[in-house]
């Protein structure tokens, strides 16, 4: 991933296991893209949303398609302009298992709200994130 200035953020979690078993000690990076850098990503999204688009348009029954998609991908290109704080990454130990370990949270652009849903990789088990300070 190219990299940007910004400034990453260490937040304290609560990890909760769909067990019930909760820990404290984890830590999510949460990253504040500039506008610059949202706006450029947005433009990405709307340009895709185009292309795909464009490329549905000759087909016949499917060019419809192409019109549902460019409409999806704005909506994205407007929530990624939208997003001031990103989730990027997770980490702490898992309340059922016990083992440290980093957690999935999508492709690295997903929006920082608390609580987050992901899951152990050693165990599985379903996991809730919370931030323990307000963000
Ligand atoms: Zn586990």
């Amino acid at each position: 991933m190219r990299s940007e200035n910004v400034e990453v953020e260490a937040i304290p979690l609560r990890i909760r296991a769909s067990s019930g078993a909760t820990v404290e000690g984890g830590q999510a990076q949460v990253v504040r893209p500039s506008l610059v850098a949202r706006a450029r990503r947005s433009f990405g999204w709307l340009a895709g949303g185009v292309l795909g688009g464009l490329l549905f348009l000759p087909v016949p029954l499917v060019h419809f398609f192409g019109v549902v998609f460019f409409l999806v991908m704005s909506v994205v290109a407007v929530k990624t302009l939208g997003t001031t704080a990103v989730l990027r990454a997770a980490k702490g130990p898992c309340p059922a298992c016990g083992r440290e370990g980093s957690f999935f949270l999508g492709l690295g652009w997903r929006p920082a709200k608390f609580p987050a849903t992901t899951s152990c990789k050693h165990c599985s088990i379903g996991l809730t994130l919370t931030a323990i300070e307000e963000i």
